[in-house]
């Protein structure tokens, strides 16, 4: 925990050299906690954010004017989502002239918040107006922290009304907030597919990555905040664990280490040990992936499965810009699905086919994110055996997706339960031939017709549209996964 503060410590200083007069205002961040989970051995399992909002390092941190939130403390401790969201965002219009930079951990919950506004802003707007909290916050600590901020103020809700009864909402937080200099959330990975997105609601303000850090160890930051997201590079800090690296090696066009397997092996074996090196010895320009032994790990490498490229050094320090996320297939929040999860998934979902004599040619997969919250797309090329037997019912594909959903891992059913960050899965069915236009598509561009395989994931614009442009059936998941806190897997 403490060097966890420590890395949130040197955050401001730094942002201080590029952002100035950032000690005169407030920072609107939506953080939120998790449900907690038990291990079998009795001890607390939750995830890391959480754990440090609920620590004291958070809680009694001492006034700085470089870290004052628009969110009570309460605010952000409240277990529920909807209470949790309703009286962050309802402090953070009610203080809109003080934001000075705006933010939430990951791009998908900043837009997240965003359109819990685009719902609930006339609610917001009532308690603006008459300075009162609507009766559905019930959890008494938030009522109270609340209370001490929102007075009557019809002045600022007429505005807020005016701003967001506007058709268009493009623009909507520099309008809202209007003295903000910059978004805080981390862009780079997967994330980056929000980019665009951001840049509509906010006019394209500067988007700053400020860290690099996972639930095994916070890695490092970023010293040039106000560099373009395509440019970002991470300092790690040397002393945050103990850093070896896997050099990548690139063949035929993929990223492949020297043990190219599908399956994650939970330790490193022994070539990947001999192949290891230290944070010394990098190569600027050369491919990483990241292996860390924590204090907590002693000895057992924890490999987060990160791959970073060397692109300068600071002092001797190496920087690092993060290039993927190996073997994930598709992300929307925190939810990180691999090729192995999704493909035992369909094959769960598949048993609802038997009954209809149809088996499934071909599929792959796609992070959509045009919609909010971002959900999980399936497209599938479908072959009847027996023509003559019934056509398949709209029902049988909605079993399927909601059996593709309960066989997904706890952190994905969490964001479509509880967060409410991933929206229902939605199976597409794309007519026959389809898979081997895009083969035609991707032998086209320059793939070997020996080598080719149907990519599990789909990200390429092209792709998604020739997918899209042959869609004959398409159906959501009807109801949410099962998902309890009890359920959870505790390594999560
Ligand atoms: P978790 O272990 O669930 O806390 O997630 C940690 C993972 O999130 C890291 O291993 C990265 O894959 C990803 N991540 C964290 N920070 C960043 C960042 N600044 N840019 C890109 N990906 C990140």
């Amino acid at each position: 925990m403490g060097r966890r503060s420590t890395i949130y410590s040197l955050l401001m200083p730094v942002m201080n050299q590029h952002v100035p007069d950032l000690d005169k205002g407030k920072g609107m961040y939506f953080l939120f906690i998790k449900s907690e989970a038990k291990t079998p051995g009795g001890l607390v399992a939750r995830p890391v954010l959480t754990s440090y909002y609920k620590s004291s390092h958070f809680r009694n941190r001492p006034f700085d004017p470089y870290t004052n939130y628009t969110s009570p403390n309460e605010t952000i401790l409240c277990p529920d989502s909807y209470q949790s969201m309703y009286s962050q965002m309802l402090c953070g219009l009610y203080q809109n002239k003080e934001v000075l930079r705006v933010g939430a951990v990951f791009a998908s919950g900043f837009i997240r918040a965003i359109r819990f506004l685009e719902k609930h802003w006339s609610l917001l707007c009532k308690d603006i107006r008459n300075g009162t909290i609507d009766p559905l916050i019930t959890d008494t600590s938030v009522r109270e922290s609340v209370s001490k901020i929102i007075k009557p103020n019809p002045k600022l809700a007429d505005f807020i009304e005016g701003e967001c009864g506007r058709e268009s909402w493009q623009g909507i937080i520099t309008r809202l907030w209007p003295n903000t200099k910059y978004i805080d959330v981390i862009v780079t990975g997967t994330m980056s597919q929000y980019i665009p997105t951001l840049d509509y609601y906010s006019n394209g303000l500067p988007l700053v990555c400020t860290m690099y850090a996972s639930s095994e160890c916070y890695f490092g930051l970023n010293l040039k905040p106000m560099c373009k997201p395509s440019e970002v590079s991470y300092t790690l800090i040397p002393t945050m664990c103990y850093y070896e690296f896997l050099p990548v090696h690139r063949n035929n066009g993929g990223v492949t280490n020297s043990i190219n397997s599908i399956s994650v092996p939970k330790s490193l074996n022994e070539k990947e040990q001999q192949e290891l090196i230290d944070l010394v010895d990098v190569k600027l320009g050369q491919e990483y992936e990241l292996v860390v032994t924590t204090y907590a790990g002693k000895s057992v490498p924890v490999p987060s499965r990160d791959v970073l490229r060397v692109t300068g050094f600071k002092n001797k320090a190496p920087q690092f810009s993060f290039v993927c996320r190996k073997n994930v297939v598709l992300s929307i929040d925190s939810d990180k699905t691999d090729e192995v999860e999704l493909q035992n998934a369909v094959k769960n979902a598949l048993t609802h086919l038997v009954p209809f004599d149809a088996t499934l040619v071909e599929y792959t997969s796609f992070a959509d994110t045009t919609t909010i919250p971002g959900h999980y797309v399936l497209y599938w090329e479908l072959r009847r055996l027996d023509k003559s037997t019934a056509q398949i019912p709209p029902s049988v594909f909605e079993d399927c997706c909601l059996t593709i959903e309960e066989s997904l891992n706890s952190v994905y059913r969490q964001g479509r339960v509880s967060d409410k960050s991933i929206g229902p899965l939605e199976i597409k069915i794309v007519e026959s031939g389809t898979f081997d236009k895009l083969m035609d598509y991707a032998i086209s561009l320059g793939a070997s017709i020996n080598q080719y395989k149907t990519p599990r994931c789909v990200k390429f614009a092209p792709i998604v549209e020739l997918l899209n442009s042959r869609v004959v059936d398409s159906c959501f998941s009807p109801k949410c996964p099962k998902w309890a806190p009890g359920h959870k897997q505790w390594h999560n």
